[in-house]
């Protein structure tokens, strides 16, 4: 689950960096508001953290969540 931007760029999406728009991300929020991102990656690849250190802003693994998009099996369009 991608977060979304808000309008002045304050959002999660900023706090979680690449995470917040990866396919292979599971984001969750804490009742206390603190954001945390399991990379589903890291059950099949052991170079990806299952707890990334937060804001990931480079990552080999990134999938956007958009190249996904209209394709119906989830899969990257290339
Ligand atoms: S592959 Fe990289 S960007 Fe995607 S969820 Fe895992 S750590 Fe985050």
């Amino acid at each position: 689950m991608g977060l979304s931007e808000r309008p002045d760029g304050s959002g999660p999406a900023r706090v979680v960096g690449l995470c917040g728009t990866c396919r292979h991300a599971e984001t969750v929020t804490s009742v206390r508001g603190s954001i945390f991102c399991v990379c589903r990656l890291s059950a099949s690849d052991p170079r990806f953290p299952k707890y990334p250190p937060l804001p990931v802003m480079v990552c080999e693994g990134y999938v956007s969540v958009q190249r996904c998009a209209g394709r119906g099996d989830g899969a990257p369009l290339s």
